[in-house]
């Protein structure tokens, strides 16, 4: 009963944070900013439900760490199929959303998604000089 309660708090918490960042977040980032509300195996739990639930979208970056950013506006198919900028400087991974990755594929190929992560400074570092 208790821990139902304490889940289900962490789901809301946990959707907030990522909504509420305007960027992508990693594990490590939701685990920082709940201050110890639960652990580990609970977050990636609450990460696997989310993205079942369409909530949330799974984005790879350059260093093979799964970020997590909210889902704005798929409506008929749940796709991410935007370029990722990560930033050397600040280390955020942002989406950029007007970027749609498009391919020609072979004939018989079907497309489904696709993860391209452009590594450079963002509009923020370079900004500062
Ligand atoms: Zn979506
Ligand atoms: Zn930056
Ligand atoms: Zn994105």
């Amino acid at each position: 009963m208790k821990k139902i309660t304490r889940n289900t708090k962490a789901k809301a918490e946990i959707l907030k944070f990522i909504i509420e960042a305007n960027r992508a977040v990693s594990h490590t980032d939701i685990q920082k900013s709940l201050g110890g509300i639960c652990d580990r195996v609970t977050i990636y739990r609450v990460l696997e439900r989310l993205t079942d639930e369409k909530s949330v979208h799974r984005i790879v970056n350059v260093d093979g760490v799964i970020n997590y950013a909210p889902c704005h506006s798929c409506s008929s198919h749940h796709t991410h199929n935007h370029v990722h900028f990560s930033c050397i400087t600040c280390k955020e991974l942002s989406c950029l959303e007007n970027n749609e990755i498009s391919l020609s594929l072979p004939e018989g190929y079907f497309f489904k998604e696709a993860f391209l992560t452009v590594s450079g400074i963002c509009k923020n570092c370079s900004s500062h000089g």
